[in-house]
């Protein structure tokens, strides 16, 4: 296959160049760097089957040659992203899936959207099967992630239905691993910076909102079955071990070993309002589906991150 990921030098956008190449595809990564990175991709520079095109996807996106599949994973991706880039995290989510889209059709290639668990918002349905529609606040500070992500899965099954674009739609729990940025807000890089640091770990809240952590590798497996499927309706894809953000802060400090503090951030901070209480994927569908389940260990995912993270903090 030739495929186009966009978003190629993020976290998972470039774990799926890896990916990809290693099952002798061609890659072509697409990327604006606003978040992603190309020292992501440095070491597939001069390989013979991968090319890097600078290119911001909410503009129109011009590739040569025939293409078997768009992987549409450009989008800032943390918080604290959403708050520093609130217009482009829109513009990407919608004008950039619109173009994404608009190439597939081009090109009659597959196309898969990264969506996200925050499609379901503060949800109240627990835990979460791909059958709730959500309870987002589209005014609060994660409006324009969830908002854009919301209509991305719209647009995309538009272009499904009236299209007739061959669309996979992924929704993507939290997910960590190598290559997450170390600034990027989230509780991963945070706590086990902090923790390596010997800073005290800063919990949001009283710690007891909870979220289940998938090992990228994991998820980077969900995602190519997903596409090599033939399902087009969303598929959760996360790991169903939940724990509370205290618990996971307990865990970061025993794995690194580390002599730092809990302290407690104040809730009134921009950074966590309607931040979630409790997040947890049904991955019932998945795994019938796509046979899919994870196969890492949070233990052993955090081991290979914190050895990651020691070299980088
Ligand atoms: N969090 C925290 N301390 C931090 C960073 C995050 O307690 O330094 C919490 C945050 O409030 C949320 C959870 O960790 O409840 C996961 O946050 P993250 O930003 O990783 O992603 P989210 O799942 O909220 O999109």
């Amino acid at each position: 296959m030739r495929i186009l990921i966009t978003g190629g030098a993020g976290f998972l956008g470039s774990h799926l160049c890896d990916y990809f190449l290693s099952k002798g595809h061609n890659v072509i990564a697409m990327d604006n760097l606003i978040t992603g990175n190309t020292a992501n991709i440095e070491h597939l520079a001069g390989h013979d089957h991968f090319l890097f095109i600078k290119h911001d996807v909410t503009n129109y996106i011009y590739v040569e040659g025939a293409l078997d599949a768009v992987l549409h994973f450009a989008s800032p991706a943390s918080p604290i992203d959403y708050l520093e880039w609130p217009i482009p995290t829109l513009k990407v989510g919608a004008l950039g899936t619109h173009k994404a889209l608009g190439l597939a059709k081009a090109k009659n290639s597959r196309f898969l959207l990264a969506s996200t668990s925050e499609v379901y918002g503060d949800p109240l349905i627990h835990p979460q099967t791909e059958a709730y529609w959500g309870n987002v606040n589209p005014i609060g500070p994660r409006g324009v992630y969830d908002e854009a992500k919301r209509f991305a899965e719209a647009i995309t099954m538009a272009y499904h239905r009236y299209h007739s674009v061959d669309t996979r739609i992924a929704r993507i729990f939290n997910t960590f691993g190598p290559r997450m940025r170390l600034h990027d807000g989230r509780v991963v890089p945070n706590f086990t910076a902090q923790a390596l640091r010997g800073e005290p770990l800063t919990v949001y809240g009283d710690g007891s909102q909870t979220r289940s952590f998938c090992y990228v590798s994991d998820l980077i497996e969900g995602i190519y079955r997903l596409l090599m499927s033939d399902e087009t309706d969303p598929v959760n894809l996360g790991n169903p071990r939940e724990m509370t953000i205290l618990e996971f802060a307990r865990t970061i400090i025993e794995l690194t070993g580390s002599s730092s503090q809990i302290t407690f951030v104040r809730p009134e901070d921009a950074r966590i309002r309607d931040d979630p209480k409790v997040r947890q994927p049904d991955i019932g569908k998945a795994r019938r589906v796509l046979g899919w389940e994870p196969q890492v260990s949070l233990e052993e995912g955090l081991k290979n991150t914190i050895e990651w993270f020691r070299d980088r903090v």
